[in-house]
């Protein structure tokens, strides 16, 4: 079937889903398949729970002459192709972003600032891949004014082929470090993939946003137009900035070139989100919101899913980002630790996942910069953190440290808990 074609169905059933067990009623059900399900063998079962057709590539699945199944050649490259072709149906502003570190709080504050203008369809959570991408732009519907679409990526090409389905008009890379440097070979690779976003705009003369602190950002954005933020730079529209505190959360400020300073006291923890602050006043800046109303916006924001926040419990005070660690921003987590003026702190960090070769100097660079920063309170947890030198205490997992706790748990600290998602340590706020 042309995707004209099924883009006409999808018009009558406006509402895709890729799970037979949760099938709205009219949903079109895609079977994808993953490395341990094939989505094929939930076709029948999708139709009975009220999805109108299923879109199969495997014969076999297609059952007699039911008209209900739509048999294509690859179910993950028509749900792609119906969501490129969706979006071509609209003529908003489309902003892709991508980077290391910050995607998702750059996308939530950006939006949370053009909301105050715009209807803005945005990626909910973190639905950053192959998958998630075309699900959020099927959601564009005629009331939509601007679309904020996060994207990830752990391989070379991914973001290129995320580009050419979002096909967007203004692109952001937050930064770029070290992250998945399995999947991209080295640093150099880690640039090379987030910059196919500059690629692919520079070829539609689109526009960047560029974080003018990164020397390799700047490295890579030659001629495409630029609207920049960071340090001072000679375009016409730039946002510049400046931490004024960090204990807990920050306060900083910003002005447009030549415009007025700003004062924002946020509900963000870590010096590093001034950056993605920055990044959200830009682009607000650029579509016409009004700087009070950029204020309101990020002053308001509070992060959701273990980043960067503040929990009190009735013991400790903790610093719970969880989610996630990569070098860059588990150093970023620790500096800001550091640099909180607070009496009693410890931290409780996971080991990192996705380094390959540099798995081992990565581990034991964090561990130096633990001890050159003065921490005494510091536990470590997992394999890689265990092989390297230093003087804390150590567990295999998080369940150890579960036990550890349960005999005696630290009263009256701060507490900085961060790692790799696998070393699940957003379990432990309820220990604390
Ligand atoms: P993911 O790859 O999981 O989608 P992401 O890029 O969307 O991650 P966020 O979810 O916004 O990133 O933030 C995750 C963590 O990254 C934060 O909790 C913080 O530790 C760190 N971080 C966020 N912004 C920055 C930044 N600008 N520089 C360095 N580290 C950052
Ligand atoms: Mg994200």
């Amino acid at each position: 079937m042309k995707i004209a074609e099924l883009y006409e169905i999808y018009k009558q059933h406006p509402v895709v889903t890729t799970d037979s067990r949760k099938c709205p009623q009219g949903a079109l059900f895609f079977a994808l398949k993953g490395d341990s399900f094939n989505g094929n063998a939930f076709a029948a079962q999708a139709l009975e729970q009220g999805c109108v057709y299923a879109i199969v590539d495997e014969a076999e699945y297609a059952v007699g002459d039911d008209e209900r199944y739509i048999l294509v050649e690859d179910v993950l490259a028509t749900l792609q192709q119906l969501a490129h072709y969706h979006r071509k149906q609209f003529k908003i502003p489309v902003i892709q972003v991508t980077g290391t570190n910050g995607k998702t709080t750059t996308k939530e504050l950006t939006a949370s600032v053009l909301s105050q203008k715009y209807n803005v369809l945005y990626t909910q959570g973190n639905l950053n891949n192959h998958i998630g991408v075309p699900k959020t732009l099927l959601e564009l519907t005629s009331e939509h004014t601007i679309a904020v679409i996060e994207t990830g990526a752990s391989h070379p090409g991914e973001i290129k082929a995320l580009a050419e389905i979002v096909d967007p008009d203004f692109g952001l890379i937050t930064n770029v470090g070290m992250a998945h440097l399995e999947g991209f070979g080295s640093f150099e690779g880690v640039v090379r993939t987030k910059g196919e976003l500059y690629d692919y705009l520079r070829a539609k003369h689109g526009t960047v946003f560029i974080n003018h602190d990164s020397e390799d950002l700047k490295r890579i954005a030659g001629g495409l137009h630029q609207i920049c933020y960071g340090s001072p730079c000679d375009e016409v529209l730039s946002v510049e900035g400046e931490v004024l505190e960090c204990a807990p959360f920050l306060k900083f400020r910003w002005r447009p070139a030549g415009g007025e300073w700003q004062e924002v006291q946020t509900g963000l923890i870590g010096a590093y989100n001034m950056q993605n602050l920055l990044a959200a006043a830009t682009i607000g800046r650029t579509f016409g919101v009004e700087v009070d109303a950029v204020n309101r916006a990020l002053a308001a924001y509070e992060p959701k899913n273990n980043r960067s926040q503040l929990t009190e419990t009735d013991d400790n005070k903790l610093l719970v980002d969880a989610y996630n660690a990569n070098p860059t921003s588990m150093r970023a987590a620790i500096e800001n630790f550091r640099d909180m003026k607070v009496e009693r702190r410890m931290a409780i960090l996971g080991d990192m996942g996705e380094l390959g070769d540099c798995s081992w100097k990565a581990h034991q660079a964090i561990a130096d910069l633990l001890v050159e920063s003065g921490f005494e309170h510091v536990w470590l947890v997992g394999p890689k953190f265990k092989a390297a030198r230093h003087p804390f205490r150590t567990f295999d997992n998080v369940e150890q440290v579960k036990k550890a706790l349960e005999i005696k748990k630290p009263k009256g600290y701060y507490i900085l808990i961060k790692g790799s998602h696998s070393t699940r340590l957003y379990d432990l706020p309820d220990y604390l």
